[in-house]
């Protein structure tokens, strides 16, 4: 029974067939009216209306996902052949209706049931998006870019089309689907008949977006953006075809055949981006494993880098069949921002996924891509610093994730990798570039970590190794404090030393201004005023707050700071730490005051004097308070450190 056919009893048990148009439009009513899932009419809204250049890349992206239910299916197939039945020869087949002003686009891939439909077409699922597009602002100039990074996919189809149509049969499977929408927030899904299986996309049409009705346009956009498609690409015209594309895998070519912007066309396509590849490296192995690889890394940051399910976005192929892109430890979690194939001669091809995955011949293949991409990133670190400046703001933070956690061969190559921001100089500095700036009698790679380079630049633990000249490396990435309190190895046999723990040695290490004049060291020691007295009345004040006060000799300008004893944990990795509530409260610190500042000296005075001045059980709780404030910690009690503040200031204006 068709859906425009109805059967009713009719008076005299007769059998009456009736054709009811008004009811088969009911009928046609019952294809249910969905809405989009909220953050996808936003993404439309801003695809709809406010995107207009380069809007040729909606096809890109129709033929990418035709191409990608292609792979799909010859995987399937690998393993159900009758999936495939009577028809082997995949293509993605374009055509035009210049009456309707139509534009189709099939492929007879893996098709979509109505389920699919709903959840591939009506919503986004790849994580980390829904926020991502909540961020939106409906300022094209400033989303543009935005969506650029994360591609617009199916959705771009609205640039172009006031409506699409998709209609859709999943291979193996009985029941066709057509989906439909004006992009609107709403689109319908009802039953529809199709013949074979896979999907049919069809656009009506922007009026002022008929050019892509062109035969001549078609073709270059195929040539500039999909090319590289190893799926034959047919423009359909009168019952003639025309093929459009090579078809051949770009990584089985040559590489002095393939040009720079077919590589950037093949980047785009499997990073769904819009940037230029930063890095290109294309190589086949021959050996123990043959395999090829085509590896990018962006130029631009995706937005879920941090997300916490994103995972690495390279592509296993077995002999040019796709088999997944989403197997685990083909590439460690720290190169996640790189992106390509990898097509492996000599896997067996209808191994599973989950099989795949604790291969012996994948976790080879892996460690040696590894080695490769860090050794490629090494030669432009060395080559192109300032290339490499770039990608370290991008992936930097990704990147020493892999200093941290499961040890790993590849440490000594990330040690060489990483930069750093420093005290001393402008720019990134190496390791290399430290160990080459030590000072006389410095044992340790000095350096310091928190929130921000703005806070930890002012930090006034650094100040006595200001007045050294000892460069102190400035951290401020949030991994930074796990993988450098791990490294009790070093590093070329300095080992690595925050400025906020212990006893820095600096008083083994000769100033820099003051190399050699023993005299003037002498003289600055007599400026120095004894603080035993004053440091035992503010232990007196503070008792357990603090774990012990100290006389400074890493302060030169600030009045005092507060640090870690040794052994125990460094302060801004136990802030990282109570802020993720993995330990409960801070441990008491030292306070460390500094003799030769004036304020310091004045108390010492106010001691000696014997006076119980109560001014000086203030002076310890707002010198303790501080330091905490420098540290940007919180002070506990603000109200009482705001009347004591009063206080203070009152009396200096008696004065
Ligand atoms: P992406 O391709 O990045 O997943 P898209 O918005 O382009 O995002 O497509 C969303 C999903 O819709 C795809 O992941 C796929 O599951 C499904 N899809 C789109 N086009 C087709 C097609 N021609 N055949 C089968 N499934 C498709
Ligand atoms: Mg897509």
């Amino acid at each position: 029974m068709t859906p425009d056919q109805i059967f009713l009893w009719s008076h005299d048990t007769q059998i009456v067939k009736i054709v009811l148009p008004k009811l088969a439009g009911e009928i046609k009513m019952a294809s249910t009216k969905r809405s989009f899932q909220a953050e996808v009419s936003k993404l439309l809204n801003i695809v709809a209306h406010s995107l207009y250049s380069e809007r040729e890349v909606f096809l890109r992206e129709l033929i990418s996902n035709a191409a990608d239910a292609c792979d799909k299916l010859r995987y399937l197939a690998l393993t159900d052949d009758t999936l495939v039945s009577g028809d082997t020869n995949f293509s993605i087949k374009i055509s035009v209706d210049q009456k309707n002003k139509t534009l189709t686009i099939s492929d007879n891939g893996i098709g979509m049931n109505e389920n699919e439909l709903d959840e591939n077409l009506g919503t986004i699922a790849r994580s980390g998006t829904g926020a991502f597009v909540e961020s939106l602002s409906g300022d094209e100039s400033k989303d543009v870019g935005l969506i650029g990074q994360f591609g617009v996919g199916f959705y771009s189809a609205f640039m172009v089309a006031e409506k699409v149509d998709v209609i859709t049969r999943k291979a193996g499977e009985q029941d066709a689907w057509r989906w439909s929408s004006d992009g609107l927030g709403e689109y319908t899904v009802e039953k529809a008949s199709k013949e074979d299986r896979g999907s049919s996309i069809t656009l009506y049409l922007k009026k002022d977006a008929k050019e892509f009705l062109e035969d001549l346009r078609l073709r270059t956009i195929v040539k500039a953006y999909s090319d590289h498609i190893s799926i034959p690409i047919v423009l359909v015209k009168d019952k003639e075809e025309e093929s459009l594309n090579e078809a051949s895998a770009i990584w089985t070519r040559q590489k002095k055949d393939i040009t720079q912007d077919q590589y950037t066309e093949f980047y785009r396509h499997v990073s769904s981006g819009y940037d230029e590849p930063w890095m290109t490296s294309h190589w086949r192995a021959e050996g123990r494993f043959d395999y090829s690889a085509l590896l990018f890394v962006p130029s631009k940051r995706p937005f879920d880098l941090f997300h916490p399910d994103r995972k690495h976005r390279v592509k296993l192929y077995v002999k040019k069949v796709f088999i997944t892109d989403d197997c685990e430890g083909l590439v460690p979690e720290y190169l996640r921002f790189v992106k390509g194939i990898i097509d492996c001669e000599d896997l067996p091809l209808n191994v599973s996924r989950e099989l795949l995955q604790k291969n012996q011949m994948l976790t080879s293949i892996s460690t040696a891509v590894t080695k490769r991409v860090l050794n490629e990133l090494k030669k432009k670190a060395e080559k192109k610093p300032e290339e490499y400046a770039e990608f370290w703001e991008n992936f930097g933070a990704v990147l020493k994730e892999g200093l941290y956690g499961i040890p790993n061969e590849h440490k000594n190559s990330l040690l060489e990798l990483v930069r750093f921001k420093s005290s001393t100089r402008d720019g990134l500095v190496s390791l290399k570039d430290y160990l080459a700036g030590m000072k006389d009698g410095q044992e340790n790679i000095y350096y310091i970590t928190g929130e921000s380079q703005e806070a930890i630049k002012n930090s006034p633990h650094l100040e006595g190794f200001a007045a050294k000249g000892i460069e102190v490396l400035l951290l401020s990435d949030p991994i930074d404090d796990f993988w450098i309190s791990s490294m009790f190895e070093g590093y070329e046999d300095k080992k690595f030393s925050s400025v906020t723990k212990g006893s820095a040695e600096l008083e083994n290490i000769e100033d820099a201004k003051d190399k050699g004049a023993k005299d003037k060291k002498g003289e600055k020691k007599s400026k120095k005023t004894d603080v035993s007295l004053l440091i035992a009345s503010i232990k007196l004040t503070l008792g357990e707050a603090v774990k012990d006060v100290k006389e400074s000799i890493r302060l030169t300008d600030s009045a005092c700071c507060l640090v870690a004893d040794e052994g125990d944990m460094d302060m801004n990795l136990e802030r990282i730490l109570r802020q993720h509530q993995q330990v409960a409260d801070a441990a008491p610190r030292v306070l460390e005051i500094n003799p030769t500042h004036p304020l310091i000296k004045g108390l010492v005075k106010k001691v000696k004097d014997g006076e119980t001045d109560p001014i000086l059980e203030d002076a310890a709780l707002l010198l303790f308070d501080q330091a905490k404030i420098m540290d940007g910690e919180p002070v506990k009690d603000v109200k009482a450190f705001a009347q004591r503040m009063s206080k203070v200031m009152e009396l200096s204006l008696q004065a």
